[in-house]
């Protein structure tokens, strides 16, 4: 029997808010701050406080939602959802239950082999937990084993968002949670850090019958921050499943941890040991009224998204999907690319991705710095390619001169005549050139030849003279010396 994997999506994503969902905290880097410096009674679950929803939150949402082409409900509404963990102070999470922001999106993918639509279940607004950092220590052959809290999480915006059971492998998954990352980031929402937590995926796995309609059994994979871990754990678990179902045992609804190191998946608790979560109504927050009218604003200010830019760069900049992919796969990246194309008149398209994506990217690579933090403009870049294009300087010394604006920040011009490095150092054409002045001063050469060897200087002169003045003295005069006494080598033979 064959069998096919069905895997749907749960995804959370901290909103990148100044600050917190119901309290005035600021929302910091978690890994970069003193633990509990961005706590007040609200956020640490005092009691007798009362939260009020961050509207800029509610906006970002609606970024999102709006971008996965959901329906927006004008009315949403929070409840409690009650569950004890030391992170998680009040004992219970403000969530969107019943009643979500926005439900019935999609989002079309491009895979391999071919555009596949993911179907968005829901999208909602709830507040992230704090965080559990878990000590062993051994003092005098005694373990001991403790658990620090920080709450400088707890409360920041976090928005969850649901697909339908609709992946049929783990690649897709992989190119959906990619393009949902991208998105994200264009949208300004959250900084797509997966290592540290911003964005966490959680999918739901199971196997059934090829040509099967019916759902079978899931096991949900916590907490994945990596799209490595994300593609090699559900891999894991489809062909664990498969195994199972082979082997006529039952598969168990439960939840499973990805252990990193050996590559596998691991039981970690079943449905019956599944919280109640007891959910009700947040007797604290009215039920969550947008506008039709906000709706259209955050609408109308949203920016062109990846999928667009990439036919569109196709288009208009004439580029192949390898490389209108790689340009829009970053925001960054493609304001720099557009820019620099822009910049000068006339400027080849294809060059500058090419440059970009070639040298550009390499130096980058190597200082371990993303485009936001280059200090050559993108007008500089052009101006570079301009030089090369011209033929002012060839591929090499281009390179060599990027290298230099890279680390220095001065334009091509600057450092090509700084440098003077618009000369012609190329040994084929010097050759050349002293092969024609040979050839045409065959006078001047039989004087040289019959033993006035000073002549060799005139001979120089007027090489530099055919060059403009730009051949590399060294080579000219190597040239020189080399072919002259080849010539004298046969004269006297
Ligand atoms: P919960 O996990 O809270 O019970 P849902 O039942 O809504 O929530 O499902 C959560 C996710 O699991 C959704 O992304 C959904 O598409 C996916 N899902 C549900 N049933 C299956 C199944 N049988 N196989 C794979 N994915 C499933
Ligand atoms: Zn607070
Ligand atoms: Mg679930």
């Amino acid at each position: 029997m064959k069998f096919e994997p069905v895997i749907g999506l749960e995804i959370h994503a901290e909103l990148a808010t100044r600050s917190k969902m119901f309290c005035s905290c600021p929302v910091i880097d978690i890994t970069q701050s003193e633990p509990n410096s961005a706590v007040c009674p609200i956020c640490a679950g005092m009691p007798g406080v009362l939260p009020v929803v961050n509207k800029r939150a509610v906006e970002f949402a609606l970024r999102v939602a709006l971008s996965l082409n959901c329906k927006i409900n004008s009315t949403s509404t929070f409840a409690r959802k009650n569950y004890f963990y030391p992170d998680l102070p009040k004992g219970y999470q403000i969530t969107q239950y019943e009643q979500p922001l926005a439900i019935n999106g999609q989002l079309t993918i491009s895979l391999p082999s071919g555009q596949r639509t993911i179907g968005i279940r829901r999208v909602h607004l709830e507040e992230d937990t704090g965080k559990l950092t878990h000590i062993q220590n051994q003092n005098n052959g005694h373990a001991r084993s403790y658990s620090l809290v920080d709450l400088n999480r707890a409360g920041i915006p976090l928005l969850e968002i649901v697909t339908e059971p609709d992946f049929r492998s783990a690649e897709s998954v992989r190119f959906f949670a990619e393009s949902l990352r991208s998105i994200l980031r264009y949208l300004e929402v959250n900084s797509g850090d997966m290592e540290k937590g911003v964005m966490r995926i959680e999918p739901n796995v199971s196997v059934r019958p090829t040509g099967s309609a019916a759902l079978a059994t899931r096991t949900e994979i916590k907490n994945l921050n990596s799209f490595r871990s994300l593609e090699r754990s559900i891999d894991f678990e489809i062909h664990r499943q498969i195994r199972l179902v082979e082997q006529n045992e039952e598969i168990i609804q439960q939840t499973m941890g990805w252990d990193e190191k050996r590559e596998v998946t691991i039981p970690q608790r079943s449905k019956e040991e599944a919280h109640d979560y007891r959910y009700f109504p947040e007797p604290d927050l009215p039920p969550l009224q947008v506008e039709q009218t906000f709706i259209d604003e955050v609408k109308s200010r949203l920016p062109e998204l990846p999928d667009e830019k990439f036919v569109r760069f196709q288009k208009q900049y004439n580029l192949n999907a390898y490389d209108a992919g790689v340009l829009v796969s970053e925001k960054s990246i493609a304001d720099y690319f557009e820019a620099a194309v822009q910049s000068i008149p006339n400027t080849n398209p294809k060059l500058v991705a090419n440059w970009m994506m070639g040298e550009l990217f390499g130096l980058m690579n190597k200082e371990g710095i993303g485009i936001e933090e280059i200090i050559i403009s993108p007008n500089s870049l052009s101006g570079l390619i301009q030089l090369v294009s011209k033929n002012e300087i060839n591929q090499n010394t281009g390179k060599n001169v990027l290298a230099e604006m890279f680390a220095t920040g001065r334009s091509a011009e600057v450092i090509v005549d700084d440098r003077n490095l618009r000369q012609i150092s190329d040994d084929t054409i010097i050759r050349n050139i002293v092969d024609s002045v040979l050839a045409e001063n065959t006078e001047q050469v039989k004087i040289y030849l019959q033993g006035k060897e000073s002549i060799s200087k005139w001979l120089y002169g007027q090489v530099m003279r055919q060059a403009k003045g730009k051949a590399n003295p060294q080579i000219v005069q190597k040239q020189l010396d080399e072919q002259l006494s080849a010539l004298k080598n046969t004269y006297r033979s």
